[in-house]
């Protein structure tokens, strides 16, 4: 993927949708307490959505139950209230929505573009380049009757194009830097990419705000959101927090969750994270307070689209 020159000519342009009403969601994996890192998400996409007059959803990614652990969907939820982040409508669960995933998947299978997958991480790690997020899917399998239990998509070849509003236009092309990729696991899990497309389309999702993280997944969304006939949201993609040795801050770094017994000083800190002035003010007010200035104040144009200074987290 890159931002620059366009390798695989032609570039159909994804048309770039946000028409009113605005509505922006957040959607963490309860996998963990809510670290500082979902904290910038959550509170980049819901100043998007509040300064725009929009709503604001929030969804559980919890696709993938040996990864889900208990408690950590209410651990984040009732941290989100103490820091003053207010959902609109019901919390989503995806572990609720399989059957729209398997529509899905009907759907793909029947334009012909789904196909079943039997080879291992290390067959493909063996044979393959390695792309933007992993090894490069060879296409071992397409068109062969392996009958594995994984399934994967076909992609083109041809680019993808999107206008990202921190990160600039991103290029990719799928077939080159992903490859034919999963959406279903072989133990029969639906795959992230394929619950997220679907879900943004079906909660009428405007506007995607997430981590950066997140960049290489989502011509792999608009890809499916193509095929399946669905629309496609805007994209800003908000810079990572990492911790002192440039590792993202998470659950898997073993970042400090962040409590919401004093929220200001946090939060304060995650709008400076964000590029955003902060009045010495701002120290002395409340939560409410708080977000009213952040809201007003909000401009998406100043978040920065490198990683900012690394964090002593
Ligand atoms: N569930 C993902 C995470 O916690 C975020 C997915 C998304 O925003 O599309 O990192």
């Amino acid at each position: 993927m890159s931002a620059e020159s366009a390798p695989h000519p032609p570039a159909p342009r994804v048309t770039m949708p946000a028409a009113a009403p605005y509505r922006g969601r957040f959607a963490p994996s309860p996998t963990g307490p809510l670290h500082f890192g979902s904290l910038i998400a959550a509170a980049g996409s819901f100043l998007q959505a509040r300064s725009r007059g929009g709503e604001w959803l929030v969804r559980i990614e919890d696709l993938d139950p040996p990864r889900t652990v208990a408690g950590a969907a209410d651990g984040i939820l009732r941290t989100l209230e103490a820091f003053g982040l207010t959902w609109d409508g019901a919390v989503s669960h995806q572990s609720r929505r399989q059957e729209i995933y398997r529509d899905a998947l009907s759907q793909l299978d029947a334009l012909g573009v789904l196909y079943g997958c039997s080879c291992t991480r290390s067959e493909i790690a063996d044979s393959s380049a390695h792309g933007i997020d992993g090894p490069v899917y060879p296409g071992t399998c397409r068109g062969r009757q392996r009958a594995g239990r994984t399934l994967r998509v076909l992609v083109e070849d041809r680019e993808l194009v999107f206008q990202d509003l921190v990160q600039g236009e991103i290029r990719c092309a799928l077939a080159h830097e992903v490859g034919d990729f999963v959406v279903r696991r072989a133990d029969g899990l639906h795959a992230y990419q394929l619950a997220a497309a679907v879900d943004d389309a079906d909660q009428g999702i405007t506007e995607v705000v997430r981590g950066a993280d997140l960049l290489y997944s989502t011509p792999r969304q608009i890809h499916l959101q193509q095929l399946l006939g669905l629309p496609t949201p805007g994209y800003a993609h908000l810079p990572l927090a990492v911790d002192t040795g440039g590792r993202k801050l998470g659950k898997q770094t073993q970042a400090p969750s962040v409590s919401g017994h004093d929220p200001v000083p946090t939060l304060i800190e995650a709008l400076r994270f964000l590029g955003q002035p902060v009045p010495p003010a701002l120290r002395d007010t409340d939560v409410a307070g708080f977000w009213h200035w952040a809201i007003s104040h909000w401009q998406i144009e100043r978040v920065a689209h490198h990683t900012p200074a690394v964090t002593g987290r």
